[in-house]
């Protein structure tokens, strides 16, 4: 079932921010277990057989659809809601802070925006950015996944937004944040 969370956002007066963010969370988790699952019996089949069989999709078509189900409705959360953001308030510029995830060899460098649901995740996350950049102050502020996205919209090796990173490992890729029900 696909649910448009941008409606219930605007057309259920009783569907607060808090929970919006508690259902992201529970979204996220959902995926990470369905996936891990996933990943277990895609391993099992490949120690049986050099590559997967045909018959693999089909046999876990339900799961890999809800998977599917379960991003999308992610994406939406991600595009309208509003998110803290972490910024570095000590560099010539205040600076948004940003999380390369290329291997120290490669040549470009990729990198992800961590967003975060709370203060308290951004906090936790804050306790790690400071360990990294000692002489450092942090400074947050509120935008919507969609906003970040547009930022960096030209930017090639602007990967996606990553929720409550380092905490959690989820990215989402910038290109899926969208919107698409009216
Ligand atoms: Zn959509």
């Amino acid at each position: 079932m696909f649910i448009c969370f941008k409606k219930k956002t605007y057309f259920n007066d009783y569907y607060t921010y808090g929970d919006i963010m508690s259902e992201l969370k529970e979204l996220v988790k959902k995926f990470i277990e369905i996936d891990d699952d996933l990943n277990e019996k895609i391993e099992a089949a490949l120690s049986e057989s050099e590559e997967l069989d045909d018959t693999f999709e089909e046999e876990h078509k339900e799961q890999i659809e809800q998977l599917g189900n379960i991003y999308h409705d992610i994406e939406h959360i991600v595009f309208s809601e509003e998110f803290i953001i972490v910024s570095n308030a000590k560099s010539e510029q205040k600076e948004i802070v940003a999380l390369i995830i290329s291997e120290e060899d490669e040549e470009v460098e990729e990198f992800v925006i961590p967003v975060f649901t709370d203060e308290e995740e951004a906090n936790k996350a804050i306790e790690l950015f400071k360990e990294q950049f000692e002489e450092n102050e942090f400074v947050c502020d509120k935008k919507t996944g969609n906003e970040i996205v547009s930022e960096y919209a030209e930017d090639e090796e602007f990967i996606g937004l990553a929720i409550n990173a380092p905490q959690w490992d989820f990215v989402i890729g910038g290109e899926d944040v969208h919107e698409c029900c009216e």
